[in-house]
């Protein structure tokens, strides 16, 4: 598979990795657009939200807990975070690998509105 989040969850390419499961993967946004920027992936490939299916309910409710952790972590819980999906060509989803964002700092207040 040729996902750089793949290559990243098989070791093959670098990442600031934060936090790892059974379920999932957090490193750091290579690209960051604010002073906190994480990704939480799934370890099972998924493309995106669209193929989720039954069953999925805890790994994404995981995503959830893990990022609210890592805004702890991070020092930003207090302050406020915004949590991403983005999903297909026109939700602005870039790498087809099911990926939570945890976005935090003065620029999160600016995305989407
Ligand atoms: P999205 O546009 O929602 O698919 O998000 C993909 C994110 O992955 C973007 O914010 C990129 O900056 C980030 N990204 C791409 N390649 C890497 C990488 N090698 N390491 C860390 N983050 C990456």
């Amino acid at each position: 598979m040729s996902c750089i989040f793949w290559k990243i969850l098989t070791g093959e390419a670098p990442a600031n990795i934060l936090y790892r499961d059974e379920l999932v993967t957090a490193f750091r946004d290579i690209h960051p657009i604010a002073r906190t920027h994480i990704l939480i992936i799934s370890n099972r490939h998924i493309d995106s939200v669209n193929q989720l299916e039954p069953g999925d309910e805890a790994l994404v409710g995981h995503m959830v807990l893990v990022a609210k952790e890592l805004a702890k972590q991070e020092g930003v819980a207090e302050h406020g975070y915004r949590l991403m999906i983005n999903t297909g060509e026109h939700g602005g989803q870039t790498v087809p690998h099911l990926h939570l964002h945890l976005i935090a700092g003065k620029l999160a207040r600016f995305l989407m509105g």
